[in-house]
């Protein structure tokens, strides 16, 4: 399983149509400051259910929608679709190739698409869950926090992999356990 594509319309800095292809392996994405590649990893997150406004840099869900920009009015929608190579079957679906749309209106109503057919959030969070790649299954490193990784004591730097992990949200429950 890999990812093919990833189509931005409306969302954020991206105001016009543009789709982003993807070869097996690593992808880099490079840019001058502000070009709009941490939007990119945003589009990513939302797409895949990202539900914290405060994740995506922004206030509110909304602020995900093309504000206006370069003389260029706001736009009244973002739509994010992810394609899925699903030829090895890691997806639980009957499809060599799926793809995930996420839709918010300036009202803040979401849509939800597998495939072009309209579902719920937690049809998406589903069907990823198993795949490695689904909520809480994948790791975004943020800008900054490289950084602050490498140069943490080994204190610090252990809560990161725990972190990471999905540990650490046990030892979190285990503690507030035993203060009772
Ligand atoms: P850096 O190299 O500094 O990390 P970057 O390539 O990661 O830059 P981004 O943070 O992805 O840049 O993009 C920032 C740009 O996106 C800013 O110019 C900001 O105004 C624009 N932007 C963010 N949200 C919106 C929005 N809703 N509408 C229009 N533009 C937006
Ligand atoms: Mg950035």
């Amino acid at each position: 399983m890999h990812l093919k594509s990833l189509t931005l319309k409306g969302f954020k800095s991206f105001a016009s149509a543009t789709t982003l292809r993807f070869e097996p392996g690593i992808t880099c994405v490079v840019g001058p400051n502000g070009s709009g590649k941490s939007n990119v990893l945003d589009a990513l997150s939302w797409v895949m259910g990202e539900q914290g406004a405060k994740s995506l840099r922004g206030g509110k869900m909304e602020d995900v929608i093309f504000a206006g920009a370069g003389g260029r009015q706001p736009l009244g929608r973002a739509e994010v679709t992810l394609t899925i190579d699903n030829n090895d079957g890691a997806l639980p679906i009957e499809y060599s190739e799926v793809s995930i749309t996420r839709r918010i209106f300036r009202d803040g109503a979401s849509e939800y698409e597998i495939n072009g057919n309209s579902c719920r959030l937690m049809d998406i969070q589903e069907l990823l869950s198993d795949s490695g790649i689904g909520r809480e299954m994948h790791v975004i490193v943020g800008q900054g926090q490289l950084g602050a990784i490498l140069e943490s004591k080994p204190e610090g730097r252990r809560a990161f992999i725990e972190e990471a992990a999905g540990v650490l949200k046990h030892r979190r429950r285990k503690e507030k356990a035993l203060r009772k």
